[in-house]
């Protein structure tokens, strides 16, 4: 049987990456994928989700053309089988374009079906075994299907098929609201559908400090009804679902369950190799090289549930293609942490998360701005949300940030990029800021943390 110096399984985003780099060092390597091919970001994740969130953003801005002497927002309806028929077009171009990336290579070097080990140097596909000196697996992640949602399977919607929806119901409740659950929960409130929201906890989007956690709560349960339990699932007779906490009920038509994503490695065999397991159940990595112990096979993008993130997939895949083949590579060195939920305002985290320091019992300051007040954003008619900057007490350096607010995206690279420069608050203080911008705000926290450092007892 041929040896193959690396075999990718799984052509999601991290193992494309990955092929990249191979196929420069490389003939002799395969990439095998289950299909539905063109990657989790563009046909499922990132792309429809975005495609759909700036449609519901673009309409709900309608609600301040009367303030603004624009004349006839009340003659504006949405046509939702049209939204999403749009939305499926976009997704469908960016597919097509991953799809078209493949085409000089997919003849010779790929195969089309699911792979499981039989050995630690081979897989079986379609009934053939494979071996190779080097396997990466990039198998990504899926929805998690909490247990007692199972039966009602008709009434629920995952990512997998929320964009192949033809319409969307009058009443949807979403189960989980972190970043995909809060993304998609406000853009159908936003589209006119009614929605109701679950999660366990207070807890929303990517954000950790309770005073941004405070502030997102307050300005989206003005849209949407927020709940902070799981809910008691009855069907009623007419074929419909009521959900249930405490003393509050609704009657919904479907539910999108966004209860976290799942690594895809239970089909992988996985478990009749030798390998070490950590207590998640999970292959035990080693950090710096993404690999797993004991075992010629690497471990990236979702399906290593370090940072499912599109970004952290491309660079493991990469990091991991470009070195697997070398004897001594060097460490993986992750780029500054950044994570960003498309709600308006914007959610984003750079750097240390609020809940981090505090684990790591750092000693920080915390610079705050509201965007309340903040000229520009009052400017936009966008003043809500607020900013927090974290800054180390002693030294004045930038640790991370989390954000709320208008553009929030944008500020939250701002500040990523000065994280990486290691900048101190009096450094960032001496930076140009123009006027009238919303990086004002950013200055205005960095003040408030400046006077903190001078005021507050280490
Ligand atoms: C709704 C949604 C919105 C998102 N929005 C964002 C965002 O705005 N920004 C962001 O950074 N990230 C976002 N993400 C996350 C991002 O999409 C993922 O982190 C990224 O796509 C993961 O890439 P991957 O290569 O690990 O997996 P994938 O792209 O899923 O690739 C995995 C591949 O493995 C194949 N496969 C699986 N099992 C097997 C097997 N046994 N044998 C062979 N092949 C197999 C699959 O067919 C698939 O092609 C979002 C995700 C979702 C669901």
């Amino acid at each position: 049987m041929k040896t193959y110096d690396v075999i990718i399984i799984g052509a999601g985003s991290a193992g494309l990456s990955a092929q990249k780099k191979i196929s420069q060092q490389t003939n002799n390597y395969l990439v095998i994928d289950q299909s539905p091919l063109g990657t989790t970001c563009a046909r499922v994740g990132c792309m429809p989700s975005k495609a759909f969130l700036q449609t519901a953003h673009d309409y709900h801005r309608r609600l301040i053309f009367g303030d603004l002497g624009i004349l006839g927002e009340e003659t504006l309806t949405v046509d939702l089988p049209r939204i999403l028929s749009q939305v499926r077009s976009l997704r469908d171009h960016f597919v097509a374009s991953i799809l078209k990336n493949m085409e000089s290579w997919r003849d010779k070097h790929f195969i089309e079906g699911q792979a499981h080990f039989i050995a630690k140097d081979t897989i079986q596909v379609n009934g053939r075994s494979y071996k190779a000196k080097t396997f990466l697996i990039a198998t990504g992640s899926s929805p998690h299907i909490p247990e007692p949602w199972k039966k009602f399977s008709t009434f629920t919607l995952t990512t997998d098929n929320f964009f192949e929806q033809k319409t969307l119901p009058q009443r949807m409740a979403v189960l989980g609201l972190g970043p995909i659950g809060i993304e998609l929960g406000q853009a159908m409130s936003r589209l006119g559908v009614s929605v109701h929201g679950f999660t366990k906890g207070h807890k929303i989007g990517n954000i950790t400090d309770p005073q941004i956690t405070s502030q997102a709560i307050q300005t989206l349960s003005q849209e949407f009804s927020l709940c902070w339990d799981t809910p008691q699932i009855q069907q009623t007779q007419s074929g419909e679902l009521t959900l249930t906490t405490g003393n509050t009920s609704c009657v919904v038509d479907k539910v999108l369950l966004a209860t976290g994503r799942k690594p895809n490695l239970d089909t992988l065999g996985l478990k009749n190799l030798e390998i070490e397991w950590n207590d998640q159940g999970s292959p035990r990595l080693d950090e710096n090289s993404l690999k797993i112990h004991k075992a010629p096979i690497w471990l990236i993008g979702d399906a290593n549930q370090r940072q499912p993130l599109l970004h952290e997939a491309n660079d493991e895949g990469s990091f991991v293609g470009e070195q697997c083949l070398k004897k001594n590579p060097p460490p993986f060195k992750r780029r500054t942490p950044l994570s960003i939920v498309f709600t308006q305002p914007n959610m984003a985290t750079v750097g240390k998360t609020h809940q981090q320091l505090q684990k790591e019992n750092i000693n920080f300051v915390t610079g705050s701005v509201s965007f309340q007040n903040q000229g520009r954003a009052q400017l936009s008619r966008e003043n809500q949300g607020a900013l927090s900057l974290y800054i180390d007490q002693k030294t004045g350096h930038f640790l991370g940030a989390e954000i709320f607010a208008p553009a929030g995206e944008h500020l939250a690279h701002l500040l990523a990029w000065s994280l990486d420069q290691n900048a101190t608050v009096s450094e960032l203080l001496s930076r140009p800021y123009y006027h009238p911008v919303l990086e004002e705000g950013i200055r205005t926290a960095l003040k408030d943390a400046r006077k903190k450092m001078h005021t507050e007892k280490v």
